[in-house]
């Protein structure tokens, strides 16, 4: 009874004040008439909403983060010069600083589920993403099961969701991979020994088959060293992903 009464205040609380800003923590503000935050997003206030920092082209073939200055074409940065990549784009929707740092935080680590209506709102926006992938299959990075079960969801797999919406024209989401081993623990190895671990990680989720005509597109959360996108990708291509991009929220 107790969890019940704490669950209505919860519920009542959400009704009757505004939302709490996930980076600030000042108000959202919304509409008076309509009730809507007026900068379209309902977990970041009109003034963090400013600061998300959406990449715009010319950015980085490979990991998507923007050239600035006097670059005029999407080529790849000296970051991702070692990656040897399996697929052909890396687009980024914005910068993983700030608010959209935030957001992810609340979406991975606080089961803040909510959240995702402003990721769909950022991909919404992110138009040189969401024109790439329309049509396409998205196919979410996995968590391992054991990781999946603590949390609940896989994160990869609602952003993707959240994409698929943004982009909308019959853009689907396949959860075509299964994580095969754990490397939960892989920070404490080096590079080396991270990059054997990876090489076996990812495998075709059962009964799962690629159509050579379709477009593919791995998503996942954040870029860093595109190791673990990499990774799945060369799974993806040994099992017949011909045409096959890569998209991340944010890039850090
Ligand atoms: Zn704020
Ligand atoms: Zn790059």
């Amino acid at each position: 009874m107790p969890r019940m009464l704490a669950t209505l205040a919860r519920g009542l609380a959400a009704v009757t004040f505004p939302a709490a800003c996930v980076h600030c923590r000042g108000v959202v503000e919304t509409d008076a008439a309509t009730g809507t935050p007026v900068a379209g997003f309902r977990h970041l206030c009109a003034r963090c909403a400013t600061q998300l920092d959406f990449v715009r082209p010319p950015h980085c073939s490979t990991c998507g983060h923007p050239f600035y200055g006097a670059a005029e074409e999407n080529h790849r940065c000296p970051k991702c010069d070692g990656l040897e990549p399996a697929y052909r784009d890396g687009r980024t929707a914005v910068l993983f600083k700030g608010p959209a740092r935030a957001l992810v935080i609340e979406l991975k680590y606080h089961r803040g589920l909510h959240v995702l209506h402003d990721m769909t709102e950022i991909f919404r926006r992110a138009t040189h993403v969401v024109d790439a992938v329309r049509g396409g299959v998205l196919v979410p990075v996995p968590l391992h099961p054991r990781r999946a079960r603590e949390r609940g969801y896989n994160q990869s797999e609602l952003l993707a969701r959240a994409l698929a919406a943004a982009a909308g024209g019959g853009t689907s989401v396949e959860q075509l991979l299964v994580r095969a081993v754990d490397t939960h623990t892989q920070t404490a190895f080096d590079r080396r020994t991270r990059m054997a671990n990876l090489k076996n990680a990812f495998a075709l989720a059962e009964g799962a088959t690629l159509t050579a005509a379709l477009h593919y597109i791995l998503v996942d959360d954040v870029f860093t060293t595109g190791s673990t996108l990499n990774s799945c990708a060369r799974t993806l291509r040994r099992a017949g992903a011909l045409n096959l991009d890569v998209v991340t929220l944010g890039h850090g």
